[in-house]
């Protein structure tokens, strides 16, 4: 007889760890105790040496489904000569470090009890989950994570719910939201005007406005969706209409997996990912135009998404398989999470509302994920995801992220945090939100930041909120801080070759950013290649207007002759006053940014109208090259080496390309070519450094590696030419990662 001391860190608390380790210790014979600390998991077993390997093995190889074991600890303890195995109350201290779990979707043995027309608490029932599924993060109000803690505590079990609640043997063992028909959240469907309906069955009811062609407001797990049929473009073009959103891609639920095939190829990582416990919005390429076209337009893909609520899944029947699901927000605004202001928000929106009486605390949005290269690869860090849990070398740091597409790290005791997706900081009301969402995290794991990290942009939108603090603050550069999050993410200490391309970040020079070769590592940069600079004209409305970018691409590449080589849509007399601004320096900041290189350049291929959601030209570029045929073939580029600063000359590939619209070359096949070159003189300069600097990793980062032509074709060209390259995965190469990247820098500068 032998007793050991067993304490299991990681995501263990929520997720049926006691219940798992209750039967395998019976199973096995063994005796002692279980229970929740703030530290993990901790077990005390008693029995013969053989069954306590025997569960050690067990609990290494085969532990429950939703955990993520950091450590397990064991160490020699003394016989108590216990007589059965027991689960014991949780104790905590305040130096409470326990990992939470995200929101995860509803299991398959929940989906069967609401499916079961005997099961007389469940059958039907909005609201069914279990230690393995069901709401967590979201409603979690205080740690630890028990029901009183949650927004579940203004919902009474019934005694059929406690028993099953108390009993070790059950899947609702602990199961903090735990709850059935008598005593558990209800829906209420109401009109367009906050009127709720007086019916008996609301989802049969929804079922049929959707089918009728009305736009619902759903309340889900982690806030509000807009959701409509979605095979009637009727339906479609009015929410488009009303949501003043012309062209933006629109996720989709499908009813279940036979659904998706109908309309989207599924590879086997693919279909790993769309039928796992988190259920993001997976990016799929479309296999048909069965679907109306507006939901995506000439986009190749379709994001896709299977029902991941019990709500969601009763939302299907047989002859509504397909609907539209977009997060319920006004442009610019955070989305919405209670039920009083998508009532006030919604009303020109939404025909009706399907509500329910559980709070959501926290707001999670959809995440959003593309399998590339068979992995899967983060764009929206949110539901199913966050929050995110890295061991970094740090303590009590804060790093606030980007200005879009935000979010925010936290470290404490050498683990760092990365909130969900909070979106674009751009508002008094976003601004609020996220402020809102680090207070949340700050108490929840009881963190007073020693220092706090943040983007040298001068004029931020977290200027007084750095301005304000008191301890240190630390300034990181944005594409220092791309790389060092995919270095981060990928554990690696040494330094390396990284390309960060994106849109623009403020630059050491006082310039935007966005074609960056740098030689770093988590500490330090050198900047050793960039795109040389051209003029944005107008600066933001640039951005809106790839037209504008154009003219400045020409303007650099033919001087103020431009009249034989304008794309045929602008006129000159809208070019003159452009002209007049990058003549005289006016509102023309120099960018040195690929995102804008991308834009100038579909504006030159036909993308003649302003852009209503990012990337879009680029995505409109990026689609162009995909419809093209094969080829090789490459556009001339100059790649010049001044004091260890390599700059690559793009004016020659502008007078190329002018050189084959003029000669009537397919416009897909330009930009098929135009993808080529950038990946050639990314390879290029990649071995003029690898002699230079003797390193050998190359780290890709930055938003335009969202572009699946150029990141497989770049990845594919290096790993052929002996490169390691490394890329991002849970972390998004966008700015949302910026916040790791940025957390892990001001951690090592502070050391000093
Ligand atoms: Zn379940
Ligand atoms: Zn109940
Ligand atoms: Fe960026």
């Amino acid at each position: 007889m032998l007793a050991k001391s067993i304490m299991v860190k990681g995501i263990v608390q929520g997720v049926g760890f006691r219940p798992f380790v209750y039967q395998l210790a019976a199973n096995l014979s063994l005796k002692g105790t279980v229970k929740n600390s703030s530290f993990g998991v901790s077990i005390h077993l008693e029995g013969s040496p053989v069954n306590i390997d025997c569960f050690l093995q067990e609990l290494n190889l085969h532990p429950p489904q939703l955990s993520h074991i950091e450590e397990i600890l064991i160490q020699p303890a003394e016989i108590q000569d216990y007589d059965s195995f027991n689960i014991l109350k949780s104790t905590f201290t305040n130096e409470a470090l326990t990992l939470l779990s995200p929101d995860i979707a509803m299991c398959p043995e929940c989906l069967e009890d609401i499916r079961n027309i005997k099961d007389t608490r469940r059958s039907h029932y909005a609201f069914t989950n279990c230690t393995n599924c069901g709401p967590r993060f979201s409603i979690i109000k205080a740690l630890p994570y028990d029901r009183p803690f949650t927004t579940m505590e203004d919902f009474k079990m019934c005694p059929a719910c406690k028993t099953e609640y108390e009993n070790p043997l059950d899947r609702r063992f602990h199961a903090q939201p735990t709850c059935c028909t008598n005593c558990g959240p209800e829906l209420t469907l109401l009109d367009h005007k906050g009127i709720p309906l007086v019916i008996s069955d609301p989802v049969l009811e929804t079922r049929q406005l959707l089918k009728a062609g009305y736009i619902v407001a759903v309340k889900g797990i982690g806030g509000f969706h807009l959701i409509c049929d979605a095979s009637s473009s009727k339906a479609i073009s009015t929410l488009r209409h009303r949501k003043k959103r012309p062209t933006k891609p629109l996720a989709l639920m499908l009813k279940d997996r036979g659904t998706v095939l109908q309309y989207c190829c599924l590879s086997d990582e693919e279909e790993k990912v769309l039928l796992g416990p988190k259920k993001p919005i997976l990016l799929l390429k479309k296999k048909n135009k069965k679907l109306p076209y507006t939901i995506a337009f000439d986009n190749p893909n379709l994001g896709v998404m299977l029902p991941y609520t019990p709500l969601h899944h009763m939302l299907f029947d047989d002859s509504l398989v397909a609907l539209v699901a977009t997060s319920a927000n006004h442009s610019g605004m955070p989305m919405l999470y209670e039920n009083h202001e998508a009532l006030e928000q919604l009303a020109t929106i939404a025909d009706y509302y399907l509500l329910h009486n559980r709070t959501i605390h926290i707001p999670v949005d959809d995440s959003v994920v593309k399998v590339v290269l068979e992995e899967e690869r983060v764009i929206r860090p949110a539901r199913g995801y966050a929050p995110y849990t890295f061991h970094v070398d740090s303590d009590q740091v804060l790093a606030l992220g980007s200005e879009f597409k935000n979010t925010f790290c936290i470290s404490k005791q050498n683990y760092c945090f990365m909130s969900q997706y909070i979106g674009d900081i751009d508002t008094v009301e976003t601004l609020r939100h996220l402020t809102h969402i680090i207070n949340h995290l700050k108490t929840l794991y009881n963190i007073v930041p020693q220092a706090i990290a943040y983007d040298h942009h001068p004029h931020f939108w977290h200027k007084d909120y750095v301005e304000a603090y008191t301890g240190k603050k630390i300034g990181v550069y944005h594409h220092h801080a791309h790389i060092v999050s995919c270095l981060a993410e990928n554990h690696i200490e040494d330094t390396v070759i990284g390309i960060a391309f994106d849109g623009v970040g403020y630059g050491s020079d006082g310039r935007l950013w966005g074609s960056e070769f740098l030689i770093c590592n988590k500490k330090e940069f050198q900047r050793v290649g960039h795109l040389n600079y051209f003029k944005m004209p107008g600066g933001d409305r640039a951005t809106v207007w790839p037209w504008r970018m154009a003219i400045s691409l020409l303007y650099e590449s033919f001087g103020e002759a431009l009249d034989t080589v304008l794309p045929s849509y602008v006129t000159s007399n809208e070019t003159a006053p452009l002209l007049s601004m990058l003549k005289n320096n006016i509102r023309s900041p120099l960018c040195c940014s690929m995102g804008r290189l991308f834009d100038g350049v579909a504006a030159l291929l036909g993308f003649s109208s302003s852009i209503s959601y990012e990337a879009e030209a680029c995505i409109y570029l990026e689609n162009l090259a995909s419809s093209s045929p094969a080829t090789e073939a490459l556009y001339l580029y100059n790649l010049t080496e001044t004091d260890g600063i390599w700059v690559i000359d793009y004016t020659v590939l502008i007078r190329d390309i002018v050189k084959d619209l003029q000669s009537g070359t397919l416009t897909c096949i330009i930009s098929r070519k135009f993808h080529n070159t950038l990946c050639v003189f990314t390879l290029d300069l990649c071995q003029h450094l690898r002699q230079s600097f003797k390193l050998n990793k190359v780290a890709l980062s930055g938003g335009v590696f969202q572009n699946e032509l150029l990141f497989t074709r770049l990845h594919h060209l290096l790993i052929s030419n002996d490169f390691d390259v490394i890329t991002h995965k849970l972390v998004p190469c966008n700015d949302s990662g910026l916040s790791l990247g940025q957390l892990v820098i001001a951690s090592e500068l502070i050391k000093e």
